[in-house]
């Protein structure tokens, strides 16, 4: 079946005792066992979880998975992913990277011994400047967060593999239906699913997707180890959000499109940085790997000083931090989402004061267009051209 189909019967099929269309919440965290050394397949609900396990089962197809794995949110994912490694192994990770896991591999996985260097993933020559015989793993977010830049998986997953390296990949920005990389060779997939896969900004999780039995039961001991597991309403809710993926994230990239065409023609606007964009210097990559460009992109106006009054400003879209849901949000990463980033490491990939991050929601085009117009209208009049 085609991903639509797959995504909208996610949970429909699989309950045999009433037929429930949705699948049911199984609250209870212990199972009967029929007799000695018998189980239903369920025993506790930190290893397995009925709920949950249907989550799992349709998130490892939709991602060409062999495994599939939930978390209670997008860092305890990238957590469980990163308890492969220990004392004296060595990353090699994209430079503009999401804020949270650069905070994580640099104040948490350093204490265990895990370094980490920050490269643009795209760039073989710098990969192979910086990697070392302790190097295991190459970390890839395509699109990166929030400058969008590009990386060729199945380039980089060639060069990772002759050197027996996993690549890890942060799918968030374009989840399964636009972008698989297992399918192009990579090993893990990592999600926030509280972005895009949920979709309505309610629910916090994580996904982690994984090719090869190996592999898969090495992440299965770390998650039920760990214990970082998705609980069964949000499991369901998040199940209840991804059945509408397909709908939103066409809508989402046609807002977006529109959007970034207005900003570029804007003459407070400097720069749009999307993929979507023929300009956009990733853009051919973009379009081999992936069959489309969400809902985000990020842009910089002509003087850091329109910053202030655009955000004060917006009505429909909310100056709030986050991505991917059905409500537009706007965002200002060097003071939110990427505070924790090092000023020298945030200006040498771009992230500075003139910055903002959109993620464009599912409303009218016409109604968002109106609005950031407006916005900008006031800036210009408070701060001048
Ligand atoms: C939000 C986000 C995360 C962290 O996920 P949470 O669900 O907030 O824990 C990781 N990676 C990317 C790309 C994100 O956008």
């Amino acid at each position: 079946m085609r991903i639509e189909s797959r995504l909208a019967q996610i949970g429909s099929i699989s309950e045999p005792v009433t037929g429930a269309i949705s699948y049911p919440i199984y609250q209870a965290t212990a199972f009967r066992h029929p007799r000695l050394g018998e189980s239903t397949g369920f025993d506790y609900a930190r290893t397995k979880s009925p709920t949950r396990s249907v989550l799992e089962q349709a998130f490892a197809d939709l991602e060409s998975g062999d495994g599939g794995f939930a978390c209670s949110s997008g860092m305890a994912a990238l957590q469980t992913v990163f308890a492969l490694f220990g004392q004296g192994d060595h990353l090699l990770v994209s430079l503009d990277l999401y804020g949270g896991t650069y905070r994580l591999l640099e104040q948490v996985m350093t204490r265990f011994g895990v370094t980490s260097t920050y490269v643009d993933t795209n760039d073989l020559d710098a990969l192979e400047a910086n990697r070392k015989p302790e190097t295991k793993a190459v970390i890839i977010e395509t699109p990166t967060n929030p400058l969008m830049m590009i990386t060729d998986l199945a380039k980089v997953n060639a060069w990772a593999k002759r050197h027996s390296l996993l690549t890890i990949v942060d799918n968030t920005l374009l989840t399964p239906f636009f972008q698989r990389p297992l399918e192009l060779g990579c090993d893990i997939t990592v999600h926030s699913a509280t972005k895009y896969l949920g979709g309505h900004n309610d629910v916090l999780a994580g996904l982690i997707a994984t090719k090869g039995k190996e592999l898969t039961e090495r992440v299965a001991f770390l998650h039920n180890t760990l214990g970082a597991v998705l609980g069964p309403q949000d499991s369901w809710l998040l199940m209840r959000g991804m059945k509408t993926l397909a709908l939103r994230m066409e809508r989402h990239q046609s807002n977006a499109i529109a959007l970034a065409h207005y900003l570029q023609a804007h003459p407070l606007i400097a720069r749009v940085f999307y993929p979507g964009l023929e300009d956009h210097p990733g853009y051919e990559i973009q379009n081999r790997q992936s069959s489309g460009n969400a809902g985000i992109f990020s842009f910089k106006v002509k003087n850091a000083a329109y910053v202030e009054p655009i955000l004060r400003h917006i009505r429909l879209i909310a100056f709030a931090e986050s991505l991917g849901g059905v409500e537009s949000l706007m965002t200002y990463p060097a003071v939110q989402t990427h505070a924790d980033i090092p000023l020298e490491i945030r200006n040498r990939v771009g992230v500075d004061d003139r910055l903002l991050r959109f993620s464009v929601g599912i409303e009218h085009v016409d109604d968002l267009i109106a609005d950031l117009g407006q916005a900008l209208a006031a800036a210009k009049q408070e701060i001048g051209a």
